[in-house]
């Protein structure tokens, strides 16, 4: 589905991506790794059309090169954004309704994959806790009806209770959807149980790819320090 080799990425003058290579093939789900800085927000930028890039990027064949942020949305590739980056003013109802594409996932969908949402929908954004905007991010990105769910640090500085809830639905997502997933995360034992396949970049270019079975601890503290 996603198809990603030698990817290489700057910002001005610096280089941030020297090669980077990835695969995803349909309903799998991929963990992208690596120490802080290695790269891995930036492949996501370039894979969103967020950010120039060159080498080869192809989504179900399509050049992503090719296509503007809102275009490669629309051909499926739905994203879930370090930092949640909900529209703050906008009621949840709003925040979810601005996305809205055709198919399956629609607010029912979403509020039942996140009751909360369903209870909170007349607030705005802003007065949400840390995890329900995360819950209201992954809850955008599914109203575009994506094929590819990518999700960068959907759980960071949350509190442990919260994370699991946002463990539990994207294992969900997994056994109940044929949605492939790339996932970025700093929980390498969260990741471990839910991804099928890893890849780990180091400096901007990928180093290990692999099932995720055959990661051992040896490899993971050489390439990602845990
Ligand atoms: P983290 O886990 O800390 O989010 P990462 O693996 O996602 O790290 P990137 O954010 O992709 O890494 O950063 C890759 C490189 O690009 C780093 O050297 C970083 O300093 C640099 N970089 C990232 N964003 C920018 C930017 N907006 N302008 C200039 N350099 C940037």
């Amino acid at each position: 589905m996603l198809d990603v080799a030698n990817l290489t990425a700057s910002y001005g003058v610096s280089r941030a991506l020297f090669g980077v290579d990835l695969r995803i093939g349909e309903g799998e789900v991929l963990a992208l790794m690596g120490r802080n800085g290695m790269g891995k927000t930036t492949t996501v930028k370039a894979i969103c059309r967020m950010i120039a890039s060159a080498g080869d990027l192809r989504f179900d064949g399509q050049d992503l090169h090719r296509l503007t942020s809102d275009a490669a949305a629309r051909l499926g590739i739905g994203l879930v954004p370090e930092g949640r980056r909900c529209f703050r003013d906008l009621s949840v109802r709003e925040n979810l309704i601005v996305a809205a594409r055709p198919g399956p996932w629609d607010m029912d969908r979403v509020t039942a994959l996140f009751p909360r949402l369903g209870e909170r929908q007349g607030q705005n954004a802003a007065s949400l806790s840390g995890g329900e905007q995360q819950m209201l991010a992954i809850g955008r990105a599914l109203m575009t009806n994506p094929r590819l769910l990518i999700l960068d640090e959907a759980t960071e500085g949350l509190a442990p209770i919260i994370r699991q809830e946002i463990w539990a639905a994207i294992a969900r997502l997994k056994s109940e959807t044929g949605m492939a997933i790339l996932l970025i995360d700093k929980s390498l034992k969260e990741l471990s149980g839910i991804s099928d396949r890893a890849v780990i970049l180091q400096r901007g270019s990928t180093v290990w790819s692999g099932p995720m079975a055959e990661l051992t601890p040896d490899i993971s503290e050489k390439l990602i320090g845990v």
